[in-house]
């Protein structure tokens, strides 16, 4: 592996001579890796993504010094199977966690083992749930803890994570929050942010998806929903805020790189549903990527990828060979800005097979949704034609046809119990009756 490393540093140094990227340098592969997932954040509600509301001005401020891609297209709209897509560059049907009691095989290599494996010291510490252990989550991590302790404390367990190092060893540090997903509970001292003059106050401990999609919302609690999503992603943005400042004190981002991203995002009442995990519509699928750190110039992606594309990035990135069976494409050469890119594919494809059998296929224009069990399509508009020429409808049917007919699911082990902790934390997600 070190090998390998050396003659990427090799090829990026003439690459440098040659080209004159301004990234590049002896020291531009990094080493460190943090990884940051904000479950539940959709990428148009920070203001890198265009949103109007100030929810995001440290990472939007964060986000300027590195590469934002602007079109990501999650594989699917829950937590477990994205989390494993996200860990494993593997799509939903080839990891095969795609029921609520599947766990990770354990033959499936994920980032932590294969950096561990590479000699970085792993910490990843999870909020439970779907990303508790029990669905082989710990796997690869020297440090592993999914007790719901909350970002604050888990971005300062990170730190001491990273200062108390007695070695010079590289570090790869997976923390996942819960912090914008519902109950959408912020701090009192986020009530003066984003206050819809047509909101109506509803409860919402205890009473998340499955609940509100249930009642027959009206638009100012729909509006009140929202709001309080806004002042979260605010408050997160708070604690990210003091993190990124931390790294620059200590100089972090000359050797490591730093992902902000999530699993789904979260519906409003767009096609007529509150939250995730029942719908592949857009504001489910589209959440953020944001890469900052050693040898990644600014830049801004056009895309599409999905999140399958973290892992042989991020393996790139750090000088490693590709895991074997991976199905991402690397954007590394597109984040160093080099000039051998491999044009990224046009239309991306995403699945729920949990709660119904929906497919998505989407382009940079139209979004084209099957749903098996009404044996039907819709296809959507992305940009401004109103009439779509029938050809497109016609393309894009066949193109998620072949989707499915190519999708293999593998037989992937079941929990053997769910524990009334986990069982607790999904009921107060929203997961369970
Ligand atoms: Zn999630």
């Amino acid at each position: 592996m070190t090998k390998h490393r050396e003659s990427r540093r090799l090829a990026l140094a003439i690459g440098c001579l040659a080209f004159g990227i301004s990234a590049c340098g002896a020291d531009a592969l990094p080493r460190n890796v943090i990884l940051i997932s904000i479950d539940t954040l959709r990428a148009d509600r920070l203001g890198t993504y265009g949103y109007e509301r100030d929810t995001s001005p440290s990472l939007d401020a964060f986000a300027r010094r590195g590469a934002v891609v602007e079109r990501v297209v999650s594989e699917t709209s829950w937590t477990l199977p994205a989390h494993v897509t996200m860990l494993t560059g593997l799509g939903p049907a080839t990891h095969g966690v795609v029921g609520p009691i599947k766990r990770i095989a354990d033959e499936t290599p994920l980032l932590g083992e294969v950096l561990r494996e590479a000699g970085a010291r792993t910490i990843g510490l999870t909020e439970g749930g779907y990303m508790a252990a029990n669905f082989g989550f710990d796997r690869g991590f020297d440090l592993f803890d999914d007790a719901p302790v909350g970002l604050r404390k888990n971005l300062e367990r990170t730190r001491e994570f990273i200062e108390e190092r007695t070695s010079d060893e590289p570090y790869f540090a997976f923390v996942q929050t819960y912090h914008v997903h519902c109950p959408y509970h912020p701090a009192a001292s986020m009530a003066r942010y984003f206050r819809s003059p047509d909101a109506e106050f509803i409860e919402t401990e205890r009473r998340c998806d499955l609940y509100f999609n249930r009642l027959d919302l009206t638009p100012g609690q729909v509006r009140y929903l929202s709001d309080q999503y806004d002042r979260t992603i605010r408050e997160m943005d708070t604690m990210l805020g003091s993190f990124f400042d931390w790294l620059d004190a200590r100089q972090e981002l000359e050797d490591t790189v730093v992902v902000i991203t999530s699993d789904h995002g979260e519906a409003f009442g767009e096609h007529g549903e509150i939250g995730h995990s029942w719908s592949v519509d857009r504001e489910v699928l589209l959440i953020p990527l944001v890469i900052v750190g050693a040898g990644i110039g600014a830049n801004r992606l056009p895309g599409p990828v999905g999140l399958a594309d973290l892992v042989p990035t991020l393996t790139d990135l750090l000088g490693l060979p590709p895991i074997a069976g991976v199905e991402g494409r690397s954007l590394a050469p597109h984040l160093r800005g080099e000039p051998s890119q491999v044009p990224l594919p046009e239309e991306r494809f995403s699945e729920i097979t949990w709660k119904g059998s929906l497919y998505s296929v989407m382009t940079d224009d139209h979004q084209l949704i099957l749903d098996v069990e009404k044996g039907d399509t819709r296809l959507i508009s992305l940009g401004e034609d109103s009439q779509v020429p029938p050809e497109v409808r016609a393309r894009l049917e066949s193109l998620v046809e072949d989707y499915r007919k190519r999708r293999r699911v593998t037989d992937t082990p079941a929990l053997d119990e769910v524990s009334p902790v986990i069982r607790e934390r999904l009921r107060a997600l929203g997961y369970l009756e």
